[in-house]
């Protein structure tokens, strides 16, 4: 956890230092609304893995106490040799996260970004309760839990700065190391890059396991899932693959298949369901991103929530040992509520709209009546009451009243004729 946290503001420099780029470059690898539902993900999955990290930790050192065969020393040595047999584990981690259903229903939030930037590594899972268990082999060997844990953030802090279309081929790593190149093959929906570069610091294992394939400049990536997720929700994003697996094994008729659905090949599907609940998966020739159009002023302030968000976020991280249990479990709350509504906002939901003046108004009282300092609160107040002000601006912006003289026009007239042209300049449309 404390390699990730410090890790943060790296990683926010390096994304604002790619959008820069991107901009300079007009490459348009920049979508607002899809790289905020990336931080929202990002900053549910830590808020998730705070609630439930002990879990592997204690397990892992359970069965670490009663298996271990060796008795290694703590040298720079058995730092990198645990440093490369993690990544071996992870290889099989991340590949049957792809292969099993039930797997992939907790992997996938990582493929829904339907761009390619630095903010799509954001996107880490709220649902991997159980992976953990392709590393109990690491017990055998002796490798104590705090290595562990420490080579598993290593691990993840590699695999951030991949996530870019700004750096082309490297050379001789291509061969070693999992790079931006053969990455991105990882995130494309193409049929050829399906399934394909799991490692995740090195690419030798996909190799010499037979799932390598090296980027095709003919077949340029197309990213994103093949079953699109077209929600900025950050819940859904989690929950969508679990829904239909429970959907399908609820209604399928014979029990076998009941199993076979959670336990199967991924994209398998009993027939009676699939026939019954078709799944739209177009084309890769008609894929459109996800992309409604947004109010200027909406994204504005969608963009002013989400930096509230992340210093709410990293304030929480940075502060855990000072605060009570309560306080923790509230400010938790709390960020899961506002990404989530955010999400929606993204989306133009009215009724998440409409909520949100009661959200801010809210915000201070449940944080004065959880016992936060006067400081906390008043920041919050001050914050909520500068949100309020911008949040009027937008809505009047998507929502203008009707004009006494044109009676005929409905109000989604007006957010169309107004809204549209202004989007263009906000955020691209594809
Ligand atoms: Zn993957
Ligand atoms: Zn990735």
């Amino acid at each position: 956890m404390s390699v990730i946290l410090f890790a943060i503001p790296f990683f926010l420099l390096l994304i604002i230092l790619e959008l820069v780029v991107d901009v300079r470059r007009k490459t348009g690898y920049y979508r607002a609304n899809d790289a905020m539902t990336s931080l929202g993900i990002g900053i549910v999955s830590r808020m998730m893995t705070l609630a439930h990290q002990l879990i592997p930790f204690t397990v892992y050192a359970v069965v670490f106490d009663a298996i271990a065969v060796l008795t290694l020393p703590d040298t720079v040595w058995v730092w990198v040799m645990a440093f490369i047999v993690y990544d071996f584990f992870y290889y099989w981690k991340h590949r049957m996260g792809h292969e099993m259903s039930i797997l992939w229903a907790a992997h996938v939030v990582h493929h829904s970004s339907e761009d390619y930037n630095l903010t799509t590594a954001l996107r880490q899972t709220s649902g991997a309760l159980f992976t953990w268990i392709f590393f109990l082999p690491m017990a055998l060997l002796g490798i104590e839990p705090e290595m562990l844990i420490t080579v598993a953030a290593l691990n993840l802090v590699y695999q951030f700065w991949v996530h870019t279309q700004h750096i082309n081929r490297l050379g001789w790593m291509e061969y070693v190391f999992v790079t931006p190149s053969n990455h991105r093959v990882h995130h494309a929906q193409n049929r050829a890059y399906i399934d394909k570069n799991y490692g995740g610091v090195f690419i030798l294992w996909d190799r010499l396991f037979g799932t390598f394939i090296d980027e095709d400049p003919d077949n340029p990536p197309v990213y994103g899932l093949r079953g699109a997720l077209k929600s900025f929700n950050p819940l859904w994003a989690n929950l969508q693959v679990y829904s239909q697996l429970c959907r399908d094994s609820y209604y399928t008729r014979a029990w076998h298949d009941k199993f076979r659905v959670w336990f199967g090949r991924t994209g398998w599907r009993p027939a009676d369901v699939a026939a019954r609940f078709p799944v739209d998966k177009p084309p890769l020739s008609a894929f459109k991103k996800f992309n409604p159009a947004l109010a200027a002023w909406l994204t504005r302030y969608s963009m002013m929530q989400h930096g509230v968000l992340l210093c709410g976020t990293l304030f929480l991280l940075l502060s855990l040992a000072s605060l009570s249990g309560v306080q923790q479990a509230v400010l938790v709350a709390l960020i899961i509520l506002t990404a989530l509504q955010i999400g929606l906002v993204l989306q133009q939901v009215k009724l998440a709209i409409a909520l949100e003046a009661p959200r801010l108004l809210s915000m201070p009282l449940v944080l004065a009546s959880a016992g936060f300092s006067s400081a906390v609160i008043f920041t919050a107040a001050v914050l909520a009451a500068v949100s309020l002000l911008l949040l009027l601006v937008a809505v009047r912006q998507a929502y203008p009243s009707r004009p006494l003289l044109a009676p005929e026009h409905q109000p989604d007239d007006y957010v169309q004729d107004a809204v549209v042209p202004s989007l263009a300049r906000e955020t691209k449309v594809e």
